[in-house]
């Protein structure tokens, strides 16, 4: 980027979205009626037909060319958590030697490819190893222009031959469409007949840490593993809270400058962008839009802040810890619902039948939390968002809501009836006709908690629990299945009713007075909450892989199953894709550990020793006594030889990890069980080496290098 880009003489208004193929643009390249029948398409009333797909294939394709696109690619998100492309030339070679540029309906409509390299969890049977990616067309083509180099890119699900998701992407529409037709359902029972479509809400918030390259490039478990396994804290830390919202420097201002234009062009809405509260910890957020073009748009951000982050001699770290110490790094996942005329379902409205509908959408929320917060949190649980989750910087292992006292007092006065003792005149009336009267709400209910996992904010739900590397796909997808299955018993029992007035009534109060443990107002990062929680009977899952197989659970199942989102077999595949994930970064560590202990550490500490001993013999010469520098001396001695010893438990617990588990789950468990702890304690010998030993001789970069210097 031209380090002078000026935004006076290119106003964001002239670029924002130029390299995305959004509806407005595909208006001018499509036919009238092709463009008609497209939009039904992504309302769900029609199939993508071949004629309707051959038009959209060569619309995309001029566009493509004239912006000066060689290359096109399926672009879709495996189990890797990561997203994958292939790209394949537009050029068609003719008989004559020459070629023409060409993109057919049926490249458009489905990619083939060899799906065995990507996770699968035991769905694809060998035989068959072909993966299929098809056209999400509710999710816009885009183009990437990497120096010049230009692809256009098609956001795409990806399948197996038995139709089985081995993506993020099919269960996510599968479950917006859910929780689409259970909401509509209850909106016309209660009357609404207007509206025809339910939009999901997704707003991520991003965190990220900047490190400078020449210390990255010197930290191979930076590389390797995304979060540093050794290092002491510098002598300061967040302590000062001198990070949050500082001032930015003029180095990562550059980036950022950089970030957002190609995020605008992308017409993606890079929004807010500040410190966060670790040193070298910075967030941006997106606004909320469409939960499925925000999670495609989420993939892309973090691409490129990593890629951007290279050109001004940094590098973005999106691991959830990667320095001990200091705060990790999540991504909150703002979620709402609302109509297509933009009514916020979880906003209160200024009439009672407003007010219905949000305390039945609100208390809804609640009981599904309640009833399947196992799963929402397996949903965010992997090896790495492991070290984040807990202690005072994140949400506690154990699932609440906050709403805030204001509204926690209504909903009590409401389930128990009291509010007509303030306000007998309007209650009178409004029983007999199985209304209960309510007080107008107060439309800010925004109170602030920054430590609970799921918070009521206002118009939305913030689940702070997600990581900062992972697709919000997963969390979201639950958080659908889980709100729709409750609104589907609703609008089951509504459908049902004799009185809807009476009934409404009492849904909210049971589902809110059966459910109404999971909510707490309080401090959850203070160790009473723990005991309260228990005391509560909710579920405490602090062991991930407790949490991780919470998606194979038959709560899970039923539950999946019952709404078409995953059928068991899916849901056992993403649970042993997730536990062999989790024993294999362990094991990526655990190796990286032995690497940087034996060749780098144990050469290190031996050199100093050397020195160090050999000038306390010259002084013993010379009959100065030593006696603080030879206790050093042997402590140091006394560490290596721990740390070297640890080290080699650590390479014989490894060398029979393999044969001594015969399954994923025993597998994970003994790597979170055996080798996680002797991780921990090797850590803690080998830091106070760092401690003693001269910086000038120790192999790798400080915390200070790589949290202070930008
Ligand atoms: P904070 O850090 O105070 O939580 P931010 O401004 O960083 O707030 O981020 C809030 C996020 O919530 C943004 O992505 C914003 O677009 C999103 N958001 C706001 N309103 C809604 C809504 N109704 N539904 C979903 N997300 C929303
Ligand atoms: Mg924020």
């Amino acid at each position: 980027m031209d380090k002078y880009f000026s935004f006076s003489e290119h106003p964001v208004t002239s670029f924002y979205g130029e390299n995305c193929f959004t509806m407005k643009k595909m208006k001018k390249y499509l036919s009238p009626s092709a463009f008609t029948q497209l939009e039904q398409v992504n309302q769900g009333k029609r199939f993508l037909n071949r004629e309707l797909a051959q038009e959209v294939a060569t619309a995309m394709k001029n566009w493509a060319l004239e912006k000066g696109a060689t290359h096109f690619t399926h672009w879709f998100q495996p189990l890797t958590g990561l997203t994958a492309e292939k790209h394949n030339s537009f050029i068609h070679p003719e008989e004559d030697g020459t070629i023409i540029m060409d993109f057919s309906k049926n490249e458009l409509i489905k990619g083939e490819g060899d799906a065995s390299s990507f996770p699968s969890g035991g769905l694809r049977a060998t035989f068959e190893a072909r993966g299929y990616t098809t056209w999400d067309s509710s999710s816009p083509a885009f183009i990437k222009d990497v120096n010049g180099a230009k692809v256009l890119y098609i956001p795409t699900a990806f399948f197996s031959f038995t139709e089985s998701a081995l993506d993020k992407k099919v269960p996510l529409l599968k479950s917006n469409q859910y929780l689409e037709t259970q909401t509509l359902r209850i909106l016309q029972i209660l009357g609404n007949e207007k509206v025809q479509h339910i939009k999901i809400n997704v707003g991520p918030e991003q965190e990220y840490f900047l490190v400078d390259k020449k210390f990255y490039d010197s930290r191979p478990d930076l590389r390797l593993c995304g979060r540093t396994i050794l290092g002491n804290l510098a002598c300061k830390g967040q302590e000062l809270n001198d990070h949050y919202y500082g001032a930015i420097n003029e180095r990562v201002t550059s980036f950022m400058k950089e970030l957002n234009i190609e995020l605008w062009k992308l017409g993606i809405s890079s929004k807010t962008q500040h410190k966060e509260a670790a040193p070298n910890q910075f967030e941006l957020a997106t606004v909320f839009e469409k939960a499925n073009l925000a999670i495609d748009h989420n993939q892309i951000l973090m691409d490129l802040i990593q890629s951007i982050a290279l050109h001004h001699g940094m590098v973005a770290l999106l691991h959830e810890k990667p320095f001990n110490g200091v705060n990790g790094s999540g991504k909150h996942n703002n979620w709402s619902i609302s109509t297509d005329e933009g009514h916020n379902l979880f906003s209160p409205g200024d009439n009672v039948q407003d007010n219905q509908l949000f305390l039945l959408m609100l208390t809804s929320f609640i009981k599904a939390a309640d009833l399947y917060s196992p799963v929402l949190q397996a949903s965010t649980t992997n090896s790495s968002n492991q070290h984040r989750l807990g202690g005072l910087e994140a949400p506690p292992s154990i699932i609440s809501i906050y709403l805030g006292d204001k509204l926690t007092s209504i909903l009590d006065d409401i389930t128990s009836d009291r509010i007509c003792e303030n306000n007998l005149e309007e209650c009178k009336d409004s029983f007999k006709l199985g209304i209960y009267a309510l007080p107008k709400l107060p439309k800010d209910l925004t109170d602030r908690n920054r430590t609970s996992p799921l918070a009521f904010t206002g118009n939305k739900f913030e689940f702070r629990m997600p990581g900062s590397s992972q697709s919000l796909a997963d969390s979201t997808t639950v958080l659908n299945a889980i709100m729709g299955k409750v609104l589907k018993e609703a609008a089951d029992k509504l459908e049902n009713a004799k009185d809807i007035n009476l009934e409404l009534h009492s849904i909210i109060k049971d589902n809110y007075l059966n459910h109404k443990k999971i909510v707490f107002n309080g401090d959850g990062y203070n160790n009473t909450w723990l005991q309260e929680a228990k005391e509560r009977k909710l579920p405490i899952l602090e062991n991930p892989i407790d949490s991780i197989v919470q998606y194979s659970s038959k709560k899970a199942i039923d539950l999946f199953e019952g709404a078409n989102i995953f059928s068991k077999q899916e849901l056992e595949s993403r649970t042993t894709i997730n536990l062999q994930t989790y024993s294999k970064q362990i094991n990526i560590e655990a190796t990286m550990m032995i690497e940087m202990i034996q060749k780098g550490i144990v050469p290190a500490v031996t050199t100093f020793l050397n020195t160090f001993t050999r000038s306390i013999i010259n002084q013993k010469k010379l009959f100065l006594p030593s006696t603080k520098q030879t206790q050093i001396a042997i402590f140091l001695s006394q560490e290596l030889e721990s740390t070297i010893g640890l080290t080699q438990s650590l390479h014989s617990a490894l060398s029979i990890a393999h044969a001594k588990n015969t399954n994923p789950l025993s597998e994970a468990r003994y790597y979170q069980q055996e080798i996680n702890p002797l991780l921990e304690e090797i850590r803690i010998h080998a830091d106070k080496l760092e401690l003693y030993t001269d910086k000038n001789l120790w192999p790798y970069p400080s915390y200070d290098n790589l949290l202070f210097k930008l």
